[in-house]
């Protein structure tokens, strides 16, 4: 038996690829974007009432991860990669219909257009259903997982002078809170945990139309080298 489903949008996100996304969402506060909605669905009757929620979940496709195998055990990055665990346990991209879900903040609501903040989500992700959050049956009290009890220990993130100046024009042009964001998804440490790089070596990544480069100068620090406009 199979059941077909269809976007009702697509998001236009700060992230442009895969690497140096939060594993969830609320992690990077400064990370936004925006839900454009497709017809019917970009009537103003369909986000009637929106405008009283602070929250949503997106329920969408992981298009940038859909295989054809079903796989039964994954291995979360999280835990370093060397350690597999059943699907169902995980959040992992690579699951039974690629299907995703983040609670994201709504900045603003318009007809056919969502304005949110704190997405984990990549640039161009379908989106199939959004739902209001609700806090009294949505925030379980007492709940646990002891496999991801915390968010991941921020790491210091440093700046060369010459970055900060460049980003802090690049925010002032794009309207958006570049450093933060920067931060706040460097913070995270991106890099794969089993990867123990030399000072020399330098990781990349686009947000928006900008590439930005860092490295690590000792094992736990992070300093941005540049960030440069395409
Ligand atoms: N909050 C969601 C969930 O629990 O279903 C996503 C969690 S998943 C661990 C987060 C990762 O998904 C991000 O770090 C990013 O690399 C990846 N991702 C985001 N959007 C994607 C997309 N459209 N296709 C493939 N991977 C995506």
């Amino acid at each position: 038996m199979s059941y077909s489903v269809s976007p009702i949008g697509f998001v236009r996100s700060c992230f442009k690829e895969k690497f140096a996304i939060p594993r969830q969402p609320q992690l990077a506060p400064a990370a936004r974007g925006v839900l454009e909605l497709l017809p019917p669905f970009d009537q103003p009757e369909a986000v009637e009432g929106l405008e009283q929620v602070s929250h949503v979940w997106l329920i969408f496709l992981f298009h940038q991860a859909l295989e054809d195998k079903p796989r039964l055990k994954v291995r979360p990055p999280r835990l370093g990669g060397n350690r597999s665990l059943g699907v169902f346990a995980t959040r992992a991209t690579h699951r039974p219909n690629g299907i995703g879900q983040s609670v994201v903040k709504l900045e603003k609501v318009e007809p056919g257009r969502l304005w949110l903040s704190g997405i984990d989500l990549l640039d161009g992700t379908p989106v199939l259903d959004i739902k209001p959050y609700v806090p009294y049956a949505d925030a379980v009290e007492g709940a646990s997982n002891a496999i991801a009890e915390a968010p991941p220990a921020p790491i210091p993130v440093q700046w060369t002078d010459a970055a900060l100046a460049q980003t802090r024009e690049h925010g002032r042009r794009l309207g958006e809170p570049v450093v933060e964001l920067i931060e706040q998804c460097l913070a995270q440490d991106p890099r794969p945990a089993y990867q123990n790089p030399a000072p020399e070596r330098r990781y990349g990544v686009r947000l928006w139309d900008l590439d930005v480069h860092w490295h690590y100068p000792q094992p736990g620090l992070i300093r941005v080298l540049d960030v440069g406009w395409r």
